[in-house]
């Protein structure tokens, strides 16, 4: 089986290069492209010539605009990226009959309420990433291609830039700090999506049936702030020389932290369809916190 990765040095595409080696014969790229193939999801074109080039079982795009607040200055690249690019992969999926496997997120829905989204919950995106990650996950279904859809939230990676790290290097700088404490998630480690998605792809493989819109998110809720507060707990008991200089962690709500694009106060993922269908359990957020402290520390 051919698979080809878009985005590979990403966060999750990192991840996803380790668990679809084992799939089959990996071509994994990122924006510069090689070997004469375009990685650059910008360039439409390029894109679909890679595919006819490539000719492969499955494509997996790891890419996207993601630069949430930015993309509100820059609808039109976040727009190609996101929502075009998409469709193109989804064109030329459905013309060699490849599964296509895609990442979408929590900020497609626009937060209200407490109970955790079902994948047919109504959508509507409070930002410009927002809207253009749904305008791909659309263009993607009414392409009519085999497409495994899996929205995700709040991931974090050993390797890159991420929340956690800049709570620690803060909690070690300054002597407080102020958390948001009104948007509810759950973070989401890469690893386990790349394992999660190579466990879906090889299922619906054998069954297409099981082809469609996943939520994707450990168990169990938390905050911004109480994730802050568990990764500096855990960190000071697992080296205790860091030195946390931070004595206060206090709560604050989304109003007094303005951001550019708007952001969902309840980011919190139904996962139950993703369960049942492929028979996997999710564990803990704290599970893959934990995990990706102990390789940073
Ligand atoms: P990252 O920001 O870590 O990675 C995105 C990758 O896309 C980067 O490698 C980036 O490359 C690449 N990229 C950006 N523009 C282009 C382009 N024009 N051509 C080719 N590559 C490009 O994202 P994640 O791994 O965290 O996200 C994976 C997926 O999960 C995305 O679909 C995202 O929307 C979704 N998601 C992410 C969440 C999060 O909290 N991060 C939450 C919910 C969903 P470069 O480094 O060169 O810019």
């Amino acid at each position: 089986m051919k698979i080809l990765l878009f985005g590979k040095n990403g966060q999750v595409g990192w991840e996803l290069q380790r668990s679809l080696a084992p799939l089959g014969e990996l071509t994994a790229l990122d924006r510069a492209g090689a070997d004469g193939l375009c990685g650059d999801l910008s360039d439409l074109d390029g894109l679909a010539t890679t595919v006819r080039a490539v000719q492969p079982q499955v494509i997996v795009n790891a890419a996207a605009y993601t630069a949430v607040d930015k993309a509100e200055s820059e609808p039109e690249l976040a727009h190609r990226i996101n929502a075009e690019a998409p469709a193109v992969l989804a064109r030329e999926a459905q013309a060699c009959g490849a599964l296509l496997v895609h990442y979408s997120t929590d900020y497609v829905f626009d937060g209200s309420g407490d109970q955790p989204w079902a994948e047919g919950a109504p959508t509507g995106p409070l930002s410009v990433y927002g809207v253009t990650k749904l305008a791909g996950e659309q263009a993607i279904v009414q392409s009519g291609c085999a497409h495994l859809i899996l929205r995700t939230s709040w991931v974090y990676a050993a390797r890159g830039g991420n929340f956690a790290k800049t709570m620690l290097r803060l909690a070690q700088e300054r002597e407080r700090l102020t958390v948001i404490d009104d948007q509810w998630g759950a973070p989401t480690g890469a690893e386990l999506i790349a394992d999660v998605t190579a466990h879906a792809i090889a299922q619906t493989r054998q069954q297409p049936g099981k082809a469609g819109i996943y939520h994707l998110a450990p168990a169990g809720e938390t905050t911004w702030h109480a994730y802050a507060k568990y990764v500096i707990a855990q960190a000071s008991q697992a080296q205790p020389a860091i030195k946390i200089k931070a004595t206060e962690i206090a709560p604050i709500p989304t109003s007094t932290y303005p951001t550019s694009a708007r952001r969902p106060h309840n980011s919190r993922l139904n996962t139950h369809k993703l369960q049942t269908a492929f028979g996997l359990h999710l564990p803990p957020w704290q599970d893959g916190v934990r995990r990706m402290l102990a390789e940073i520390l």
